[in-house]
């Protein structure tokens, strides 16, 4: 069933939305709902890198073993707070519903091809990072599969990722495991694992579904209970096990 379809005929579920967790974490505490929406100011370190303390210094860590091995990390984008996320989100939407003339519900699935709901976005956590080489030529936009492919400028990082950032603590999210649901494969996006994975430990305690309630970004009408809960299942808890 196409998710368009999906969208309309559950609309009158019901359902509570929090995602019970496997198991409850004694870091829970340290993290609040704003915090973890993105809507918190947090401290974040590094100019143009903007990492929690501790993601920072593993950072520069692989960032210098690449550097010695030939590849210069660069950071396309890091924290992103709740406003910024919304500001993407309103962007897309209006782009594809008054620009291309889609239909909100089509509009909303092509959206979260590849962005999050604002609110929902692990770029909120100052855990998570897109990454490319610095030293290769790349014309127009960077952040494209190909380019991390075979004869692609980023194939040589992706290839030393692959053998080297868990070193560092940092883990692929959006895999290419074909039976992997929720977002497109990314091989750019990274993320800090000994601080993400508490931190999505406390989010699924949230109720995400009451929490959205309260926003009214656009298009945000045309979500129902099954849609959220569904977006939540596939986009935020179906990715690279190893950080669940
Ligand atoms: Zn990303």
């Amino acid at each position: 069933m196409k998710r368009r379809t999906f969208i309309k005929t559950t609309s009158a579920t019901g359902l509570a939305c929090t995602i019970p967790p496997i198991f409850p974490n004694i870091f829970d505490a340290k993290y609040s709902t704003e915090e973890l929406m993105g809507k918190e100011k947090i401290e974040l370190f590094g100019e143009g890198i903007n990492l929690r303390r501790e993601a920072y210094e593993s950072f520069l860590a692989m960032k210098k073993a690449a550097y010695s091995d030939g590849f210069d990390i660069k950071i396309v984008s890091s924290y992103r707070d709740f406003y910024h996320q919304e500001r993407i989100w309103e962007r897309k939407y209006q782009q594809y519903t008054v620009e291309e003339g889609m239909a909100p519900l089509d509009a909303i699935d092509k959206i979260i091809e590849y962005s999050t709901i604002p609110g929902t976005s692990r770029h909120h956590w100052g855990t998570d990072i897109d990454i490319i080489d610095g030293f290769p030529e790349a014309s127009g936009d960077v952040l494209l599969t190909e380019k991390f492919e075979v004869g692609g400028p980023y194939e040589g990082l992706k290839l030393w990722l692959d053998k080297n950032s868990a070193k560092y603590g940092f883990y692929l999210v959006y895999t290419n495991n074909p039976r992997r649901r929720g977002f497109e494969y990314e091989p750019w996006h990274y993320s800090y694992a000994s601080i993400s994975i508490p931190m999505l430990t406390a989010y699924r305690r949230l109720n995400i579904l009451k929490l959205l309630q309260q926003e009214n970004f656009m298009g945000i009408e045309h979500f129902t209970n099954g849609f959220v809960k569904t977006y939540l299942q596939d986009h935020i808890l179906d990715i690279n096990p190893v950080l669940l």
